[in-house]
């Protein structure tokens, strides 16, 4: 239970949960665009971040676009989904993960996760192929930086002959089994979003091995426009390019992106470390398959340790108790210090935007849907919470992942946190 006579000195500046984080380089290539007048969607730098980016990943190709959240839009259309069409995707994930597959008149149905990775599992995803054999399209997102079980989903998917997209906008840099996030689906998005982990302000990429996906979504994103001399146009066009000075920005980050990543996984490493012998756990995963980039440092509440927290549609309610806490409690005390934390992404099944949308759990039986989230509710044949993604909603939280935050501002997040268990 935190106390307000508990309050520590608060930060001046505010630390933030992940802010851009800038070296100098990105500001000469921005000034060469500007001074060479390349002030558009063509340049030097979109050349040069698509060639930068496909050697880093591994991919053959990649288009530069306004953000992932256009990167997945264009995937979802390239994997023809159409309208009244179901689509699996990742549950409890940003909601960029599910809406280009709406623009696209596709209809989600929303899989359950799993506790190792906390990302789609692939239990609950088999039962969706039994649910819905029909489906083609599976999108899968890697969450706050940590690859999910790509293996597991990856053969499911290809027994059903559904193609992948994958949403790596979280973990561009992360590898599982050696291999870079961003190359496992058939068409992949990352994103240079202001908190990713690396950015250029705004901007996402497509990825994809396939030529011709490739140059659709070059046509695509600048309007559609033919081979005429005037504006000519057989496709519906969409003003989806990269900027060229947005270009530059990612272009001076691209040298960083292995930085940020060691330095986040010091922060992810220092608040493990810091919360020992609390009943709490760091965000998991397996370190013999993966190497996450550590966008996001976050912890979960082990179920013993949890006060009582009650979460309406758009408001928190909690009651103290001695040597417990909860998430609106930890999140109340590190923003007394001046420290930007957030809850976990609450589950898409959950958004009122998607409450008629289908939900698969690893029983497969609907039962957690029809079920609002109460904790204890309804459990599955081997005792877990039948709902996981609600699970760790309601018992996890983000920490502060800024990768300026000192060793000393760190501490002082890690003594707030202690303090609401005592
Ligand atoms: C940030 C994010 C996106 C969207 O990227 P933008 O560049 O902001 O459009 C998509 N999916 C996930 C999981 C994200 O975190």
């Amino acid at each position: 239970m935190f106390k307000e006579s508990d309050q520590i000195e608060k930060f001046e500046p505010k630390v933030w949960l992940s802010s851009p984080t800038m070296h100098g380089e990105e500001f000469e290539f921005l000034k060469e665009a500007y001074e060479t007048n390349w002030m558009s969607t063509v340049g030097a730098n979109i050349n040069e971040v698509e060639r930068l980016v496909c050697k880093k990943i591994g991919c053959k190709y990649a288009v530069g676009l306004s953000a992932g959240t256009a990167a997945l839009h264009m995937a979802v259309k390239l994997a023809g989904v159409k309208p009244g069409e179901k689509v699996f995707c990742s549950d409890m994930t940003f909601s960029a993960t599910v809406n280009p597959i709406v623009y696209e008149g596709g209809v989600p149905v929303f899989i359950d996760t799993e506790y190792d990775t906390w990302n789609m599992d692939p239990e609950a995803l088999e039962k969706a192929f039994e649910l819905y054999p029909d489906v083609k399209v599976v999108v899968i997102a890697h969450l706050y930086g940590t690859p999910g079980k790509v293996d597991e989903l990856r053969d499911i998917c290809e027994k059903h002959g559904a193609v992948i997209i994958e949403d790596a906008a979280e973990s561009m840099g992360a590898t599982y089994k050696g291999l870079q996030t961003g190359t496992f689906g058939k068409y992949n998005a990352i994103s240079f979003n202001g908190n990713k982990i690396i950015t250029g302000s705004s901007g996402g990429m497509l990825l994809t091995d396939d030529k011709e996906a490739a140059e659709k979504v070059r046509k695509w994103s600048t309007q559609s426009r033919e081979n005429a001399p005037w504006y000519q146009h057989e496709e519906l066009g969409y003003n989806y390019r990269m900027s060229n000075v947005i270009a530059g920005v990612v272009r001076g980050q691209m040298p960083h992106l292995e930085e940020h990543i060691a330095q986040k996984k010091v922060i992810y490493e220092r608040y493990k470390e810091g919360l020992k012998g609390l009943p709490v756990r760091m965000n998991p995963y397996n370190e013999k398959e993966s190497e996450p980039n550590f966008w996001l440092s976050c912890l979960i509440l082990d179920k013993e340790a949890m006060c009582r927290q009650v979460r309406s549609e758009c408001e928190p309610l909690y009651i103290p108790e001695t040597g417990k806490s909860c998430p609106t409690e930890i999140l109340e005390a590190i923003a007394s210090i001046n420290a930007e934390g957030r809850p976990i992404w609450k589950p898409m099944h959950m958004q009122p935007v998607y409450r008629m949308n289908g939900f698969v759990t690893r029983e497969g039986d609907g039962r957690a849907k029809t079920n609002a989230y109460i904790a204890g509710g309804a459990t599955g044949k081997d005792g877990n919470p039948l709902d996981i993604g609600m699970d760790i909603f309601h018992r996890g939280l983000c920490l502060p992942s800024d990768n300026k935050m000192t060793e000393d501002q760190q501490n002082r997040i890690i003594e707030v946190i202690r303090k609401c268990f005592e």
